[in-house]
């Protein structure tokens, strides 16, 4: 297949250490290219073997991002959407497993003509077909692709191959961003070059050469290690660019700018760019300030149980609710502070509930299995009966609607089937749909997953924050509320101010606002659709009923 003449394709990939920015960095590449007139895409490249990310734990692999045709991708997929703004769909991921899986189909079924099939040529080939298909799709002048992984480890190796063999096709089309690690050792006090220089010729190793470094660090690159750099890594001065650690990812676009890399990366590929978009750059910067005006607060506490990894509290594992609350806060003219609450805590502890008085907001976002389920019950009780702020998201919802038949129809063994299918009063059950898939242990890629359409009940919380009647979110769920429990919930109070189409299905509960400041569910996750230009209209309702009470 001939490259289109005018796609240019960036390969991004990563030295020294793991987690140092590629995906941020690719989203940046991506937001000052579109701000210069260019039809960008991007992919994300992870090295699993796993076809998604759906079955991954989200303490192992952070957030499962879902996009809108239900692909359950890297959280980096959100940020490449939040920055460039795009509908990302399953041609724009691939893992390791899902490059064999379609080879290894394509061989089953004689597409390569009794061709002994090899890991190279064949695998890297069909990555090239990904990558050039997602481009052609998207029509983009250039795709920004993004090799998980960090030079040097085994994993990543047949993707670098796929690239190689790419720029060998098409020379002058195809650039390679190496964005990489100089730690400033505490007791020499300075920042070191040398493991950069190492990572670039272990990536000169696969045949490639990086054309632009950009250099993450403590600080600045000073002239004197911009030069070290560029004599060590053989490329001009000019194309070092420093990253230096920022407080809000969103300045990072921002900072490229400062040192024109649109304007030396559009020289490099050879493609004609337009003067900077003011509108689209002017409504960034604003928004990127916000995230330093920290005069007045918000504080919303999460209740989660993906968070202790370890030692660490992997707030990775809810990175875009932590966004779309960013966003909302900020549009607000408040600067949220997010507390991770542990739901398990809750359980053992019950005394600490009346620390939630504290916050003017409580979220309890999605989740899967037992753990935890009785804390986040006793938050959601306490929340209700104290009239603090809460929003449920998916798990979250379901969680509302359990707490209100026990606490309120007074059915006391109400349950989920997930966590206790032998309860009388089931009132969150598995869809119908599911059934099949559960009893053959279906699990990869088989929930409720993707866009679906909902309708909005007039004068609900709901209604009035979309400002329309018809809305489509993305899913992610096998449970559902059980149709046979919705008139008695109703009757006691809880409305459904959100359907499917045919009303079968439950998408939002709420108490109406004369019982409760804010008390609202999904069945779907908003998050997912929370834009830094664009908050989230739920999470906007949220914040706002959380703001009056802080006087
Ligand atoms: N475990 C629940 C279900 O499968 C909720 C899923 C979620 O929160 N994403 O329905």
């Amino acid at each position: 297949m001939a490259i289109k003449k005018e796609t240019k394709y960036i390969f991004v990939v990563g030295g020294v250490i793991s987690g140092v920015g590629k995906g941020v960095t690719a989203s940046s590449l991506g937001l000052i290219l579109k701000n210069r007139g260019l039809n960008v895409t991007a992919i994300k490249i992870d090295p699993y073997i796993n076809v998604d990310a759906g079955t991954m734990n989200p303490t192992e692999h952070g957030e499962v991002f879902v996009l809108s045709d239900g692909d359950e991708t890297d959280q980096d997929m959100g940020n490449y959407e939040r920055f460039m703004d795009l509908n990302l769909t399953r041609i724009n991921y691939m893992t390791t497993g899902r490059v064999y899986k379609t080879v290894i189909e394509k061989e089953r079924n004689l597409e390569y003509k009794g061709k002994c099939v090899e890991v190279v040529p064949h695998i890297p080939l069909e990555v090239i077909g990904r990558i050039k298909k997602a481009g052609e799709m998207a029509k983009a002048d250039v795709v920004i692709v993004e090799v998980g992984g960090t030079i040097g480890e085994y994993q990543n190796i047949l993707f670098l191959e796929a690239a190689r063999m790419l720029k060998m096709e098409s020379p002058k089309d195809v650039i390679f961003v190496m964005v990489s690690y100089l730690p400033t050792p505490g007791k020499i006090g300075e920042m070191k070059t040398k493991p950069t220089q190492y990572a670039v010729r272990t990536l000169n190793a696969s045949g490639i050469q990086p054309d632009f470094l950009i250099a993450r660090g403590e600080s600045n690159l000073d002239e004197k290690r911009k030069e070290k750099l560029s004599i060590f890594c053989s490329m001009p001065c000019e194309r070092v660019i420093s990253a230096p650690d920022v407080d809000s990812i969103y300045d990072i676009p921002i900072n490229f700018e400062k040192e024109k890399l649109s304007d030396k990366l559009c020289d490099i590929l050879g493609v004609a760019c337009k003067k900077p978009d003011a509108k689209l750059w002017n409504a960034w910067k604003n928004f990127a300030k916000y995230s330093h005006n920290g005069k007045e607060v918000v504080k919303i506490g999460v209740v989660g149980k993906y968070f202790d990894s370890g030692d660490y509290m992997l707030s990775d594992s809810y990175l875009s609710v932590i966004e779309a609350i960013k966003y909302s806060a900020y549009s607000q003219g408040r600067k949220p502070i997010i507390s991770w609450l542990n739901s398990v805590d809750y359980e053992k502890h019950p005394e600490k509930l009346k620390e939630l008085k504290k916050f003017d907001g409580i979220v309890v976002p999605g989740g899967f299995g037992s753990r935890g389920v009785e804390g986040n019950l006793k938050v959601v009780k306490f929340v209700r009966e104290n009239k603090i702020p809460y929003f449920g998201l998916c798990y979250g919802m379901q969680m509302m609607v359990i707490e209100y038949a026990r606490n309120v129809l007074g059915l006391k063994d109400a349950h989920t089937r997930e966590v206790s299918p032998s309860s009388k009063h089931l009132v969150i059950d598995i869809m119908e749909s599911q059934k099949e898939i559960l009893k053959n242990n279906l699990y990869g890629g088989s929930m409720r997953l993707g866009n679906y359409d909902a309708v909005l009940r007039d004068g609900t919380i709901a209604r009035n924050s979309y400002g329309k009647k018809e809305i489509v979110e993305r899913h992610r769920h096998r449970y559902e509320v059980n149709p046979s429990f919705i008139g008695d919930l109703e009757q006691a109070g809880l409305v459904f101010s959100g359907r499917s189409p045919d009303g079968h299905l439950m998408e939002i509960c709420e108490l109406p606002k004369n019982k409760h400041p804010f008390f609202l569910g999904t069945q779907f996750h908003p998050e997912f659709l929370a834009h830094p230009l664009r908050p989230h209209p739920l999470f906007t309702a949220f914040i706002k009923a959380c703001i009056p009470k802080k006087k």
